[in-house]
């Protein structure tokens, strides 16, 4: 091969979200542009997280709504049967159908794609081990690191033995477990507690912390805890597991809590604590001096690291383990790479969380915002409000906006049907720096789920139509 066939303008490290929207941005802005990928285009997020995720929660929620249609007049004979192998093969071919779609548009952007390990010798040099055998030296102007995270391993014994499961082997599991523990009540343990519970399986969940998903509004996580523990999900918090064991042929969760040591038995354990960067393959770059933050690359708002003609992204960075922002990182750090001035902005990310029902957030929880001080105004709308809502059978929840001195929306949390979508409106607002005035102006169509927005923010201003409130001091009328 030619020797300017491995010189590039840009090379980006890792096909995930982040990498592959950097190297699409990358070769739409005019450069020459390779990726190497070791395991799989489109990383953890199209083949073990969100898509995957997603289908089979997709497929769980409909299973567990067929105990709903009774109600509805959709009468059902018996119970319908579920079938793990038939589940976990339309979840195959959704991610076969949208890794092999952005494989596609790598290369009809003109993007060279390496299957590989990357040794990233120095900024402008990276050594790749291709899968298939052979080996080769690239050369660049500009390099993206998109390396991606790794699930967390915590320090304690039995994470080796039989049944003991990460999220990755949780989107193939060879059968519906009777039942689970799962350790930590953070983001990947709530959905996945939702599919399993939904498909069968006891759960049990086991947090640390006072609460689960503890970093979203205290209404949110307490509406959450409610929902689960009346469907049957048993939730413990303040409980630190430190070990798992086989006892009585089950596995055995160990946890220290304020009531002494506790045990949890099941027959599968799922092990969710966080993830963290994985800078395999960069250990050139530190020793040649790469910043770290914690076991993460260190990158300022233009993704840059200390290194010159060296970015980095996504969960290398580790701000906010998203896919999301690792995609609008990915479109910046590629344009700033190809001369252009592009900053991030991370006060307006939406944290969607896909249990049943949804939850959904943005900006500041209430909690925060009151921190902050000033005039804070702050109320929920209920989904039993809601015509579209009741209409729908879809109830359960509210949502809750927190308003600022100026009307400016600060924060807002929703938990209720199709939130991962409707937060959208608020993040527009927000980063719009519409009042909420504004919101209030603007018509929402009737009957809609949207329609509860509108109303929440009347309710932070003590003003639901659909709702009755006590006229409350401090409210603007
Ligand atoms: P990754 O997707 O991890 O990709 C990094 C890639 O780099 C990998 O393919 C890896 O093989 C490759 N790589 C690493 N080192 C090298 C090397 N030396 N050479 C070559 N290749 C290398 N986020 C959401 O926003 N919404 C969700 O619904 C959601 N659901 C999730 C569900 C689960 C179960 C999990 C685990 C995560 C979920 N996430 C979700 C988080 C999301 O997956 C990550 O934030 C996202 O994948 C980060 O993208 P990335 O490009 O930074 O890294
Ligand atoms: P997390 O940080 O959300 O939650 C981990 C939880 O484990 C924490 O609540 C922590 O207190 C608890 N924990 C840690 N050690 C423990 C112990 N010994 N005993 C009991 N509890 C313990 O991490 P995660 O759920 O593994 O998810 C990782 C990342 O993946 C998240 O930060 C998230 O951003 C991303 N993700 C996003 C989505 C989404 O956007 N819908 C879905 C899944 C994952």
């Amino acid at each position: 091969m030619a020797a300017d066939q491995n010189q590039f303008d840009v090379v980006v490290i890792g096909a995930g979200p982040g990498g592959y929207v950097a190297a699409i941005r990358a070769a739409q802005l005019g450069g020459r542009v390779a990726i190497v990928e070791k395991q799989y285009i489109g990383g953890t997020c199209l083949n073990v997280g969100c898509i995957p995720s997603k289908a089979l929660l997709h497929i769980a929620q409909l299973y567990a709504q067929f105990d709903e249609l009774g109600k509805l007049g959709i009468m059902v004979e018996g119970r319908p049967r579920f079938d793990m192998a038939t589940a976990v093969a339309f979840k195959d071919k959704v991610v076969k159908q949208l890794t092999g779609g952005v494989a596609q548009l790598l290369k009809a952007n003109g993007v060279a794609i390496f299957m590989g390990a990357a040794d990233v010798r120095s900024p402008t040099q990276v050594h790749v081990k291709l899968n298939d055998g052979g080996e080769r030296d690239l050369t660049t102007r500009k390099l993206i690191l998109a390396n991606g995270s790794v699930p967390i391993r915590p320090p304690f014994p039995g994470l080796d033995g039989r049944n003991v499961i990460f999220s990755d082997d949780a989107m193939n599991m060879p059968k519906v477990p009777e039942s689970l523990v799962c350790i930590g009540g953070g983001i990947i343990a709530v959905e996945l507690a939702c599919m399993f519970h939904a498909l069968g399986t006891q759960v049990t969940i086991v947090e640390m912390l006072p609460s689960m998903i503890a970093n979203e509004d205290e209404e949110v996580s307490k509406a959450l805890t409610r929902s689960f523990t009346k469907r049957g999900i048993q939730v413990h918090t303040d409980a630190r597991v430190e070990s798992i064991a086989d006892a009585d042929g089950k596995k055995r969760v160990m946890a220290t809590t304020p009531n002494g040591q506790q045990t949890y038995d099941a027959e599968y354990v799922l092990v969710a604590v966080g993830r963290k960067a994985n800078p395999a393959g960069l250990e050139g770059l530190t020793s040649a001096g790469l910043a770290m933050d914690r076991g993460r690359v260190a990158a300022n708002e233009r993704l840059e690291t200390n290194l010159p003609g060296v970015y980095a992204i996504g969960d290398l960075v580790g701000k906010t383990w998203l896919a999301h922002v690792a995609m609008v990182e990915g479109e910046l750090a590629a344009e700033n790479a190809l001369g252009h001035e592009a900053t991030m902005d991370y006060n307006v990310v939406p944290r969607p969380i896909f249990t049943f029902p949804e939850i959904a957030s943005v900006g500041l929880s209430e909690a925060q915002a009151r921190a902050k001080g000033g005039n804070i105004r702050a109320d929920k709308f209920p989904w039993v409000a809601n015509g579209k809502a009741l209409a729908s059978n879809e109830t359960e929840g509210f949502t809750k906006v927190i308003v600022g001195d100026y009307g400016e929306i600060l924060g807002a949390a929703i938990f209720g049907p199709d939130a991962t979508n409707l937060i959208t409106e608020f993040s527009l607002a927000m980063r719009g720096e519409l009042t909420a005035d504004e919101v209030i102006a603007t018509i929402h169509p009737h009957p809609t789920y949207s329609e509860a927005l509108r109303e929440a923010v009347l309710a932070a201003e003590g003003r639901a139509v659909h709702i009755y409130q006590r006229p409350a001091a401090g409210a603007r009328q």
